[in-house]
């Protein structure tokens, strides 16, 4: 199945690091505790577990702003939360461990990379520094796609952006991602090999259509090694 491929296009959160353990838990913390601040029958836990359960249908900033309007809570008190869960400047983060050295190997053997990830632009520009990912994805050459998801919450052009950049028909491409909903389907529907990266909010969840269920599993980066010679 893979030995026809040429190029790999990854994903980021969930797939190249664990945003889901570094980033996500602790902020919906933070904003549950200023949340938790302002109405008494709130606790910390409560706002955090409603957090998690609201997000799987509205994403993560609906999910606060649904939450506390259910308590009542004053709409500058709800933006603090909201500024909490996403601060303008990235925490310390670090890519997954095997994630620099399995690039290196991929690149060595000839195969070309990209990288496409979607939220605030300038946000995930400062997680590619932060990961030290500068060196195998560039926006200049769009081998770095920064997919805007304000704009639009469909990553399909943007993944057909970098596999013209790598030149190679879909076909001969690999595409990687922790979101059924997103990086597979959407790859699968490009007509790209597709790998279900097992990690982060949707690790546990089954296949709902025939265009989620990927080409592969894996639980780690390196296995890519042995899938691609
Ligand atoms: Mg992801």
């Amino acid at each position: 199945m893979t030995t026809k491929i040429r190029g790999i296009i990854f994903d980021l959160d969930d797939t190249l690091f664990d945003c889901t353990g570094q980033l996500t838990q602790p902020a919906r913390r933070r904003a549950a505790q200023i949340l938790a601040s302002a109405h008494p029958d709130l606790s910390i836990e409560t706002g955090y577990q409603q957090q998690v359960l609201l997000s799987q249908t509205h994403g993560s900033s609906e999910a606060i702003r649904i939450l506390g309007t259910q308590y009542n809570i004053p709409p500058n008190i709800i933006e603090k939360a909201l500024n909490a869960y996403n601060p303008r400047n990235v925490e310390a983060i670090a890519p997954f461990p095997d994630v620099l050295p399995t690039l290196a190997t991929l690149v060595q053997r000839g195969y070309q990379i990209a990288l496409v990830t979607s939220g605030n632009p300038d946000r995930q520009r400062e997680k590619v520094r932060l990961l030290g990912l500068c060196n195998y994805f560039t926006e200049t050459d769009n081998t770095l796609i920064l997919h805007d998801d304000q704009k639009s919450s469909d990553k399909q052009p943007s993944l057909a952006q970098a596999a013209k950049a790598l030149s190679l028909p879909h076909a001969q491409i690999l595409c990687i991602g922790d979101k059924l909903t997103d990086e597979i389907a959407t790859a699968k529907t490009l007509g790209m090999t597709t790998v279900h990266m097992h990690h982060g909010r949707q690790k546990n969840r089954k296949p709902q259509t025939p265009t989620e269920k990927p080409d592969i599993e894996i639980d780690r980066i390196s296995q890519l090694l042995s899938l691609l010679p």
